[in-house]
């Protein structure tokens, strides 16, 4: 399977991964979708920049929504000095998100392992917003064409999007899948997964939804940009790549 998948198993299986955020473009509203994860490897910290070179200032963001609380989406909410990076916006989370990191549950419930690195960036990104903060507790629409979904597995209350225009529909699911070959077995769980049984049953929720729809699905840290579709195959799905680019 790793083989198939262009990973070696004789070595050790290294796998970069992407580290993608998404810019929405209502007509009314500039949406940012996730922060990046700033500090968190070589080759980040690239956000500004890269909304720069279309054309976007942060203070042009009025809305930012957080997936989840993991460091790779988080990480760029402030910056160096702890000053919030986009001022102007509106920030979206999942209550069960939110409360998770916030109330003390991450601190008693993550693994020692992983622990120090994702309460880091917790604490220094999520304080801040907090002002600025509405909370989702139910799967509606966040702004117009916008409808927040409920993907709990990989993190307690991690959200997945639905973007609908002009009768498309993209699909934009976070972290419920981690690589395409989660498609083809989504039984297989990431060591990062919070809740694996949960993590089984959002995938089959989603990845249904997606192939049944034909949506145009981004997945962050699939092969760069992250579109493609969801095909059924075999007891799961196949990732097909998708050439266009939006
Ligand atoms: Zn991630």
């Amino acid at each position: 399977m790793l083989r198939q998948h262009n990973l070696q198993p004789e070595q050790w299986p290294e796998w970069v991964s992407p580290y993608i955020c998404l810019v929405i473009n209502t007509g009314e509203h500039l949406v940012l979708v996730d922060t990046g994860a700033d500090g968190l490897g070589p080759g980040t910290g690239k956000l500004l920049q890269n909304l720069k070179a279309e054309g976007i200032e942060p203070e042009d963001i009025d809305t930012v929504i957080l997936t989840h609380g993991h460091p790779d989406h988080i990480g760029g909410n402030t910056d160096s000095e702890g000053r919030l990076t986009f001022p102007h916006a509106r920030c979206f989370m999942w209550k069960d998100e939110w409360d998770f990191w916030t109330s003390g549950q991450a601190e008693a419930e993550l693994d020692e392992h992983v622990k120090e690195v994702l309460l880091g960036y917790a604490r220094k990104n999520l304080p801040p917003i907090h002002g600025q903060l509405d909370l989702v507790d139910r799967e509606s629409e966040i702004l117009p064409g916008i409808e927040a979904i409920a993907a709990p597995g990989h993190t307690p209350g991690q959200m997945a999007l639905g973007v609908s225009s002009g009768g498309e529909q993209l699909l934009c699911v976070s972290d419920v899948v981690l690589h395409p070959i989660h498609l083809e077995r989504p039984d297989w769980y990431a060591a990062i997964d919070f809740a694996p049984e949960q993590v089984q049953a959002t995938r089959q929720r989603i990845l249904t939804r997606a192939a049944t729809d034909n949506a145009l699905v981004l997945a962050f840290h699939f092969p760069f940009p992250g579109l493609g579709r969801v095909v059924p195959k075999a007891e799961g799905w196949q990732w097909q790549p998708s050439e266009r680019v939006v």
